[in-house]
């Protein structure tokens, strides 16, 4: 699933483009992708969209009138993308903007599952519909981190991928956050040093960079990630082969030497123990 680096890239590329004319034609929409039907997709026909903004995993398109916001949730496969006017895009999008000019916005979706959603709202709707969602996990800072870390008792693999408590960080970005900060996936949040709260802190910011740079230069999976989906691989800081601990529904990846005092996570035990 994209997270916040991947997120905020196509914000940052979008946001020029779709503000550039206003929208001639909203739609057509596959039934499961589109989740509101008032007000309709062609009340967004006429408007010029105000530019591109990103909440959490989420992108927000408001118009420029400000009455409408036009919201995309990508999930695991959805992908969204500009294309100019005449080129070539896919037959049948999930999801397509025209605007004037001929440019288009299309929301496409890998494998058969419709899990991606757009959304259109008022803004006083978004505001209700994001409410839920924990404070940007880029710039959090350690005296706010402090104060959610000391309430909840949690391990913070898990905690960092909360969207209610830290928004933005999902799996991989928490399996290369931890890494940096050489804290271990189950490590209860309540027990962090201050130091080490600032450590956190800092460690989720520069690995939330260091992927914004690199997904900004159109990096892939493979180069962007150094711990996740890296097994057996050599730890980019001291060469120990990377492991993982698998779970119903998903997989965390450490550096033993690096974040768990040399142990290897037993996947049945373990998994046995955290239930
Ligand atoms: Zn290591």
């Amino acid at each position: 699933m994209p997270e916040l680096p991947e997120m905020e890239a196509w914000r940052r590329a979008l946001n020029d483009p779709v503000s550039a004319f206003p929208i001639e034609q909203a739609g057509p929409a596959h039934v499961a992708t589109l989740k509101t039907f008032d007000p309709p997709l062609r009340e967004l026909e006429g408007r010029r969209l105000a530019g591109a903004e990103r909440r959490a995993k989420r992108l927000l398109f408001p118009t420029e009138d400000g009455e409408l916001v036009l919201m995309i949730h990508l999930m695991s496969a959805g992908r969204v993308r500009y294309l100019g006017a005449g080129e070539k895009g896919p037959k049948t999008p999930a999801f397509r903007l025209r605007f004037e000019g001929g440019g288009e916005l299309v929301l496409t979706e890998g494998g058969p599952k419709k899990r991606a959603g757009v959304w259109l709202l008022t803004p006083e709707a978004v505001e209700e519909e994001l409410a839920h969602l924990g404070p940007e996990a880029l710039g959090l800072g350690a005296e706010r981190l402090g104060e959610i870390l000391a309430k909840e008792p949690r391990r913070l693999h898990s905690l960092l991928r909360d969207q209610r408590i830290i928004a933005g960080i999902g799996r991989a970005w928490a399996n290369e956050i931890l890494h940096t900060a050489r804290m271990s996936p189950f490590a209860p949040a309540q027990g962090l040093t201050p130091a080490q709260v600032q450590t956190l802190a800092d460690a989720i910011d520069s690995e939330l960079l260091r992927g914004l740079e690199l997904r900004e230069r159109g990096a892939k999976d493979a180069k962007v990630y150094r711990v996740h989906n890296k097994l057996h691989e050599p730890c980019h800081v001291c060469a120990t082969p990377v492991e993982r601990v698998d779970f119903d529904e998903h997989t965390i990846f450490y550096c033993p030497e690096c974040q768990t005092g040399g142990r290897v996570l037993k996947d049945r035990r373990l998994s046995r123990l955290l239930r």
